[in-house]
């Protein structure tokens, strides 16, 4: 193991059981529906690839970009779309999926923004929740597993651009 990687989290077994529970969860909710899934780069693709997988429903695939914490591991507080989705999702029901809430921010802006598109519906399915430090209050309608106050990577989430190859979710020693 990379010597900057304290312990593992979240195993790789762990991982996929819950995705499977949420495909199946998600399949049933959105039966009949007119799914748009809207993934958040970068750190959302693995989730992403494995939860499609798990859908047994028909589902439109957008992405976008956000600005994030770059290169150090705190939020700037400040949320800017770097890429935005192509798709018209006006009258659908779209489905934001995101690798870790923390303080909440960039969902929150993320949401604003969307919602101005009026969709039909608008929840969100996120791997990791971090409930610790958060500043908005936000409604998580999906989440994967919650976590406690620590910075983790793994499963696509970085530090620095790297680690997001680990097939598990592990804590990470850099300062937090
Ligand atoms: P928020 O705006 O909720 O504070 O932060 C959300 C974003 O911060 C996530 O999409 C992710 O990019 C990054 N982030 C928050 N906590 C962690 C963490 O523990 N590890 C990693 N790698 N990124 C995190």
């Amino acid at each position: 193991m990379d010597k900057s990687i304290k312990q593992i989290l979240i195993s790789t077994t762990q991982i996929k059981q819950r995705v499977k529970q949420l495909g199946i969860q998600l399949s049933a909710d959105y039966k009949d529906k007119n799914l748009v899934i809207i993934c958040v780069l970068k750190g959302a693709i693995v989730f992403l690839a494995d939860l499609l997988r798990a859908l047994s429903i028909p589902v439109e695939l957008d992405f976008v970009r956000l600005s994030s914490y770059g290169k150090s591991a705190e939020s700037s507080g400040v949320v800017q779309i770097i890429q935005n989705i192509t798709s018209d999702i006006q009258h659908k029901d779209v489905l934001i999926v995101e690798d870790i809430v923390d303080t909440g921010t960039t969902l929150s802006s993320l949401k604003e923004a969307l919602l101005s598109q009026k969709p039909s519906s608008l929840k969100t399915c996120a791997l990791l929740n971090k409930p610790a430090r958060r500043v908005k209050s936000i409604t998580i309608e999906y989440v994967g597993f919650e976590i406690p106050n620590c910075f983790v990577v793994g499963y696509g989430l970085d530090y620095n651009e790297k680690y997001r190859n680990l097939p598990y979710i592990a804590v990470s020693d850099i300062d937090f």
